[in-house]
């Protein structure tokens, strides 16, 4: 039988971290999944002025992290949660991996390129943010991949793998592909538009014809990550105690709204920590 974890917290920047202590303090037994350790946005801090105990950048307060977690037994597991369905248990899915877990802490954070216009609108309508999950709907037709970063570029390839031609919108500079149907594109879209599917991308100049828009970056969307998850735009909708409109699912983090700033997001980790031994213990008696 697969295992059931307690809790499954996904999202290895510091609401995670904090939400993954808290729980091995609970004696809880929690699965931690993120893409990196800490996540980018701590350790490219310059310098932090505004967390308690931490006078330096960025990458100190990050081995200060690394030193705790090690002493305190917490563990990282690294994997990109494509989905999570609400059930009991919740089960996710990161690539090939499944996982099963009881309560779920959303703590991915928020993406720093913004979204396109028109991106919410044709979510699961030719919108996708997983080349795994939904690349071969797109066998042979003409699509579009906007892509945050460098790490992201390997899915761009499992994309071309598909399609006649990827129309590769790349927010980096220097980007460059093997595959030979993969047209760059060194700018950013202005807007998705179509009618029931999504049919074209609007550009500076002119619009392109697509059949489907892969938007490839750290933190997708909640509401495309959880079916049926209250979200205000990129928000998740909670109470002062992390609880969602999903019974077991707790958010944290920039996930949840400003301020974003790591003291909060620690708040946060640990509230929706504490919530979840709650609800757990609570669904027990
Ligand atoms: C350059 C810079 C400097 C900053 N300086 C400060 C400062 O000095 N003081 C301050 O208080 N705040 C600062 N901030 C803001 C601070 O970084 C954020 O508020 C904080 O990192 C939020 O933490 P989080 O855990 O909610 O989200 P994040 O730090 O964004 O972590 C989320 C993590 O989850 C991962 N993830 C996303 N989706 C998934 C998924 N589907 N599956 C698995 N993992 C996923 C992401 O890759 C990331 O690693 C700064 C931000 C930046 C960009």
């Amino acid at each position: 039988m697969e295992k059931i974890y307690d809790v499954i917290v996904v999202g290895g920047g510091i609401a995670g971290y904090s939400a993954a202590l808290t729980l091995k303090n609970l004696k809880r037994d929690a699965l931690w999944l993120g893409t990196d350790l800490f996540g980018e946005k701590l350790r490219a801090a310059e310098y932090v002025r505004n967390y308690p105990a931490v006078c330096g950048s960025g990458a100190l307060f990050s081995a200060r992290l690394e030193e705790q977690m090690n002493k305190e037994g917490v563990v990282l597991t690294r994997g990109r949660a494509d989905a999570v369905y609400a059930g009991d248990p919740f089960t996710v899915t990161a690539g090939e991996k499944t996982y099963l877990g009881r309560s779920v802490i959303l703590a991915t954070g928020v993406s720093q390129t913004g979204a396109v216009k028109g991106e919410d609108a044709f979510l699961g309508r030719g919108v996708s943010y997983c080349a795994v999950c939904d690349g071969a709907l797109y066998r042979g037709k003409v699509i579009a991949a906007v892509i945050a970063s460098p790490k992201y570029a390997e899915e761009a390839e499992y994309l071309a793998g598909f399609a006649a031609t990827v129309h590769a919108f790349c927010l980096y500079p220097d980007a460059a592909f093997s595959a030979g149907n993969i047209v760059v594109h060194p700018e950013k879209p202005l807007a998705v538009e179509g009618g029931m599917r999504v049919e074209r991308l609007v550009l500076k100049e002119g619009t392109l014809d697509v059949a489907g828009v892969f938007f490839l970056r750290d933190a997708a969307p909640p509401a495309a990550l959880v079916g049926g998850l209250q979200t205000e735009g990129a928000q998740v909708v909670t109470a002062r105690d992390g609880s969602t409109n999903l019974p077991g699912l707790f958010a944290a983090g920039d996930v949840t709204g400003r301020p974003y700033q790591y003291a909060k997001a620690a708040g946060e980790g640990l509230a929706a920590a504490y919530s979840a031994h709650a609800y757990l213990a609570e669904k027990k008696a």
